[in-house]
């Protein structure tokens, strides 16, 4: 099959980023193996386009003009995961997920195979690929924690690469770098105790659900954690908590500070951006730390 018959035209990415925002992508296609995202990549080469990888769509603000190239989405037509016992240690497992698993299906997937270690992940809204290329984390654990192996697309081919924790540093890693696409993980994991483990989720979903505005649409953490400080008690110790601009929707939620959120799916990019240039200059006036974004921008300007 030619590979512009899984190319679709003029996609809206509103509703394929937890932000909500969003305008179209002249180009979208949703590969199913590695080999259709090498023809991808030639294809925009040939066309001269820019390509954006998307996972889920949970750590990027997508520009209100669209974006003008073509962007490659890893979701459910790559999603597959399977778990293993260790043939050399039975008191381990691996755990291998294609890039575009969610990660609670990664995370429930250990829990349920008997596997501690991959409880943080649980309530993350990305996908693996998302995940290994972010080193996303939380509750003191990441993905450099389990990571074992890793394969990704670089200049066209496909590798596989052993992993270790100084591959990975915070919320970046060594595939943040040179355009390498991620298409899946290898973890391993220790067994363990599996009510221990369905606890443990459990009690990180409730801690998380206790303290973060879920049900309304944002990124999570806007910000990077600046060394010595959060940039949650930052914002609110600047008065910005449940601060907006304007009723464009675009708020820092009231719930957590460290929160951009996008009330009611109403605010467009340029308005988040707005709100989030408001804070970085009223933290930094406040108390001298210029916070750095952790989300991504897609499209339009690098603010
Ligand atoms: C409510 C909420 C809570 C969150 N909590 C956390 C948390 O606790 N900890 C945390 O770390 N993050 C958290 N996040 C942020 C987000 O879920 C993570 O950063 C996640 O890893 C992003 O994965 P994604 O698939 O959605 O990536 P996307 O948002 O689609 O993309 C993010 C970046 O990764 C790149 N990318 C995506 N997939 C690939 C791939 N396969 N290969 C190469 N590059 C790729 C994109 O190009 C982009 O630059 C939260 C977000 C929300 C909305």
């Amino acid at each position: 099959m030619p590979i512009e018959d899984i190319i679709r035209k003029d996609v809206v990415l509103k509703p394929l980023t937890t932000m909500k925002t969003g305008g179209p992508a002249a180009y979208f296609a949703e590969p199913s193996c590695e080999g259709e995202i090498i023809e991808l990549i030639k294809f925009a080469e040939d066309k001269n386009l820019e390509v954006f990888i998307l996972g889920n769509g949970s750590n990027v603000i997508a520009d209100d003009a669209g974006f003008d190239g073509l962007i490659i989405k890893l979701g459910s037509n790559m999603s597959a995961i399977e778990t293993e016992d260790d043939p050399q240690d039975n008191e381990y497992g691996f755990i291998t997920a294609q890039a575009g698993c969610l990660l609670s299906k990664f995370g429930n997937t250990a829990a349920a195979a008997g596997y501690e270690g991959a409880e943080f992940s649980c309530g993350i809204p990305g996908s693996v690929g998302g995940a290994v290329f972010m080193n996303a984390g939380a509750y003191g654990r990441d993905i450099s924690d389990i990571a074992v192996e890793v394969r990704y697309i670089e200049d066209g081919e496909v590798k596989d690469m052993q992993v270790s924790k100084e591959d990975f540093g915070y919320r970046t890693s060594f595939f943040t770098h040179n355009g390498r696409i991620v298409t899946r993980l290898r973890a391993r994991l220790k067994k363990g105790d599996r009510e221990q483990i369905d606890a443990l989720v459990k009690e990180l979903r409730d801690k998380r659900s206790a303290s973060q505005p879920l049900t309304v649409p944002s990124c999570g953490s806007t910000f990077k954690r600046p060394e010595g400080y959060f940039a949650g008690k930052l914002i609110q110790d600047s008065g910005l908590k449940g601060f907006s601009l304007d009723d464009s929707g675009a708020e820092v939620s009231p719930k957590h500070a460290g929160f951009v959120v996008n009330n009611g799916g109403t605010a467009g990019s340029e308005d988040i951006k707005r709100l989030i240039k408001h804070i970085q200059d009223k933290v930094y006036e406040d108390s001298g730390v210029r916070l750095e974004c952790e989300v991504r921008f897609l499209g339009g300007s690098k603010k």
